[in-house]
């Protein structure tokens, strides 16, 4: 069976054969957040897709180092060169110093992550911590021409950049159209042309993030971490990219334009972009007031959830469409998630509870020929583009087999050791390394004591001392003594 891997690439907008380029290594770069807010739905939806995309790389043998950065410095709030960095803002609203903002939203960030069992990347590399590499590429523009300073703040030259380079072949913006369209300059403006950005701003009165450089006191950028940090632990040109969608412009292009300007080569072989979580159609986005927060869908309480769903359930969900696609947000899906998700989980239970025992049956070819072509259809979603949604179809065309299996409809004979180890290994593999499923246990462990007291009462009230014992006896085994008190049962840790 050999499937190449397929990738879009958003970059020449064709699916190509994935070939990196020192296999088996892939360097994979994926943005991350900007940490001065609560991490939103629609965030989780793209780094559970590069998750997936980096479990999947890993599962085929690829030896990945991923790569994605905290945004602490340089976002300012209106999303260009203007306005009030996201973090200093806030932390002067909250009378904070901003790498208290930065800890706080940092740790948020990762509690979703691990809510969500995305796993964590291989370097979380923080834009404040790169503040001297970012210097040096300033340095390595202006040498080159494709930077200038005007009042203590550089600027990267788009229209020089664009007479020997290709300014918009990711998002397919025309420079000259985007000039056009642009604001005219109001003479307050420092930039020779509007559509050129910022590489390194001086620092106004008041701006509490700062640092000292050649040019001002003051600090880089927001597109210049990425292309600083991706090639300083990946080099100047490797495999993977990725972000959301909204990305593309003006923070990739702008990307491209600065590796591509400081060494001459094209920075990423693919460029991988996921579609938004939508809610009525509408991007989830905090500023529409249309998103919500993880712990709010995990307790149910916001004006859109008809009712609590847990992280599995959600995960699910999302695996269910592709990353490409636009997926919107609904009660009617999410419920249907999680009828899906425990119905995959449950298999799993019984995929590992399974033990093979020579039951008599001859191998039924027909079967097995069967199970093949449903692995190696797995195979073929994954390796077109990461076509997760599909996977899981096949997924539940496994479990079939093994429901057939427990029932005993299918003989373990029939399967051969081999046979059957290869059904249950691939499910397994996929729900749980590949997808990232796991069981989500009932947390309610008070609620499950309170029934074991009861049983032990009705057992005491019967006078069925064996039951009463056994009980005493499994709960002692897990550490909890049963204290009959004079009017009730109780329970402790046993000391
Ligand atoms: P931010 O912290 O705003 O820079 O966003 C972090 C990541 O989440 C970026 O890659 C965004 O493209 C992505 N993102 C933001 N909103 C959504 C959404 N509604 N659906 C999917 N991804 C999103
Ligand atoms: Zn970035």
């Amino acid at each position: 069976m050999q499937i190449p891997l397929k990738v879009y690439n958003s970059l020449t907008k064709q699916k190509e054969e994935f070939q990196p380029i020192n296999p088996p290594f892939v360097g994979m770069y994926v943005c991350g957040p900007t940490v001065y807010s609560d991490v939103h739905l629609g965030n989780v939806r793209t780094f559970l897709s590069f998750d997936v995309i980096y479990r999947y790389l890993q599962h085929l043998g690829y030896k990945v180092r991923y790569v994605r950065n905290i945004t602490d410095v340089g976002h300012l709030t209106d999303d260009a060169d203007e306005g009030e960095d996201k973090i200093g803002k806030k932390a002067r609203l909250e009378n904070l110093e901003p790498m208290q903002i930065v800890q706080r939203y940092s740790n948020d960030f990762h509690n979703v992550m691990e809510l969500f069992n995305i796993l964590p990347p291989d370097i979380e590399p923080t834009a404040t911590g790169h503040i001297v590499e970012q210097i040096e590429m300033i340095k390595a523009l202006m040498n080159k021409g494709l930077a200038y300073e005007v009042n203590g703040s550089v600027y990267f030259d788009v229209s020089k950049y664009n007479e020997n380079n290709h300014y918009g072949e990711l998002s397919g913006r025309v420079l000259e159209e985007l000039m056009s369209g642009s604001r005219t300059l109001d003479g307050q403006d420092e930039k020779r042309n509007p559509v050129d950005f910022a590489l390194w701003k001086k620092a106004v009165k008041g701006h509490i993030m700062r640092w000292h450089s050649p040019w001002s006191v003051g600090f880089p950028g927001w597109h210049l971490e990425c292309s600083v940090m991706s090639a300083k632990y990946l080099g100047e040109t490797f495999d993977i990219h990725g972000g959301g969608m909204d990305l593309k412009f003006p923070h990739h292009e702008c990307e491209i334009a600065q590796s591509q300007g400081a060494t001459g080569k094209s920075p990423v072989k693919y460029w991988l972009h996921t579609n938004m979580l939508t809610v009525n159609g509408q991007k989830m986005s905090k500023s529409l007031g249309n998103s919500f927060l993880p712990h709010q869908l995990v307790t149910g309480e916001h004006e859109l959830l008809d009712q609590p769903y847990s992280p599995m359930t959600v995960r699910f969900f999302m695996l269910q469409s592709h990353y490409s696609s636009t997926l919107d947000f609904s009660n009617e899906a999410l419920k249907a998630a999680a009828k899906g998700y425990k119905k995959l989980i449950n298999g799993l239970r019984i995929a590992k509870s399974l033990e093979y025992t020579e039951d008599g049956g001859g191998l039924n070819e027909k079967v097995l020929k069967q199970i093949d072509q449903i692995i190696e259809n797995i195979y073929r979603s994954m390796n077109d583009d990461f076509n997760s949604a599909r996977v899981i179809a096949q997924l539940f065309n496994l479990l079939k087999k093994i429901n057939s299996l427990q029932t005993k409809n299918l003989k373990f004979g029939e399967l051969g050791k081999e046979g059957f180890e290869k059904l249950i290994n691939t499910f397994a593999d996929f729900v749980e390394n590949v997808l990232g499923l796991r069981e989500e246990k009932p947390e309610d462990v008070d609620g499950i004591l309170d029934i074991l007291l009861k049983l032990y009462a009705e057992a005491k009230a019967e006078k069925n001392y064996d039951k009463v014992d056994e009980i005493r006896s499994l709960l002692k085994e897990r550490g909890i003594v049963l204290k009959d008190m004079k009017d009730k049962i109780d329970w402790a840790y046993e000391e």
